[in-house]
This record gives C-alpha cells, structure tokens and sequence, in this order.
C-alpha cells in the first residue's frame, strides 16, 4: 500500500491510497484535476438537489454557466423563505422610522405604500433568473441581508414606490435646513 497527495480545487488534500507507490501515483495522475474533496462532493450534491427541488416548487430555471446555475439554485433556496417573513417583520419598524417625519394624517396611506412596495421588490427578486445575482446576493442568506437588499432597493425607487413617503421627507428636510 502506497499513499500519494492530491488537492481538490478549493485546495482540501485528497489522499489517493494505492497497491504501491507506482499504482498510487499513477491513480493520482488519472485524477487530478477532478477529484474532489468530502466537502466539495457534498456541496455539489446539495446544489444538485437544489436544481430539482426548485423545479419540483415551479421556479423559473436560472440563466448562467453551468458551474454558476447549480450554485445560484441552493441559494436560491435559502434566500427565498425569507421573502416571506422578511417584509412582514420590517413593516412596523419602517413605519415607525417614517412617523418621525410623516404627519399623522398622512401615515395610514405611507404605511400601505409602504406594505405594496415591500411586496413588489420580494415578487421582482422571486422572479430574477440571473443566476449571477444570486450567487452576488448570496451574502444576503439570512435576514439581515434579506432587509438590506430590500432597503436598498426601496431607497432606490422611493420617490416612485412609496411618494407620501419620499414627499413627507423632503419637506421635513426642507424645514430643518
Ligand atoms: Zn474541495
């Protein structure tokens, strides 16, 4: 029995076990380059039941390279429970972070402007299928990172998205300056 190092792609080593040296090595040849490691194998295992879960839960197939799409898809998958209790939860906070500048007749109509733009930005992120967005997005797993991506997005279209908002803002700035 003979051992020889090899090294996966993420640099994990992999130990080729042999008849003999000659045999080791020559195993070792024939598989570097593709062998990979317990982590990797696992890793691209789940990816693969990723792509057929979401196709068995009707998502759309996600647009990028081959090693891209697998990857996208798991996370894909732990991103998108949290568009259903994300927007719920950030509601009140937002709409108390709004009352310190809305006025009071005006926060009814902030706080449903408020609720439809958060259910708009989760249904348009749902049906994104650049598989590279979410493999970008893929720090935004959890909900911390769910909210930011949901708040940038809101800064970004506020003025179109919530206007009683972005309006009751301006005049509050308006007058403390
Ligand atoms: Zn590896």
């Amino acid at each position: 029995m003979a051992k020889t190092t090899i090294y996966c792609e993420c640099g994990a080593p992999i130990v080729v076990v042999g008849r003999n040296r000659r045999d080791a090595d020559a195993q070792a040849r024939k598989l570097a380059g593709t062998a990979q490691c317990d982590a990797c194998r696992r890793r691209a295992f789940d990816q693969k039941n990723a792509e057929a879960l979401a196709a068995s839960a009707g998502l759309p197939p996600l647009d990028g390279t081959a090693r891209q799409v697998p990857w996208a898809a798991s996370i894909r998958l732990e991103i998108l429970p949290l568009f259903d209790t994300v927007p719920a939860a950030m509601l009140e906070g937002m709409v108390e972070e709004i009352a310190e500048f809305t006025a009071p007749e005006r926060l009814e109509a902030a706080r449903l402007e408020l609720a439809d733009a958060l259910a708009l930005i989760v249904t348009e992120f749902r049906a994104i299928t650049d598989a590279e967005w979410w493999i970008e997005s893929r720090n935004g797993a959890s909900e911390y990172g769910v909210e930011s991506l949901i708040r940038k997005e809101l800064e970004r279209r506020e003025e179109i998205l919530t206007p009683t908002v972005w309006n009751a803002r301006r005049e509050f700035l308006a007058a403390v300056r």
